[in-house]
């Protein structure tokens, strides 16, 4: 499953942040989910909180996802959100962004 396999990588990822940083917990980790992606972000959480269960460093973790719109370019110089149809020229425009799940931060708890 392409949610899955989303979610537990964000869990690594996150992990690896917070025993680098030496956490004591993590508690936010804020992901842009590109509209392209073809990923559902409520179940993608989901999988996330289920992962996590069984780890104490993310008792009180939070996977925030965010939505990205798409980013599209034409060879007639067309830049925007339209993904099907150029508006300026009919073609049918390259997508630049809108395909990647991005962790934009991670916030830990770290001892005094
Ligand atoms: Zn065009």
């Amino acid at each position: 499953m392409h949610e899955y396999s989303i979610a537990y990588d964000l869990y690594v990822t996150a992990r690896k942040a917070a025993i680098e940083n030496n956490a004591t917990g993590v508690k936010k980790i804020n992901v842009e989910v590109g509209k392209m992606a073809m990923v559902n972000p409520e179940q993608v959480v989901f999988l996330f909180n289920t992962i996590k269960e069984e780890d104490p460093l993310f008792t009180h973790a939070i996977l925030q996802c965010d939505e990205h719109p798409p980013r599209t370019r034409c060879s007639c110089g067309y830049t925007g959100d339209e993904i099907f149809i150029c508006p300026s020229c009919g073609a049918l425009p390259e997508l630049v962004k809108g395909r990647e799940i991005v962790v934009t931060s991670v916030e830990i708890e770290v001892a005094d």
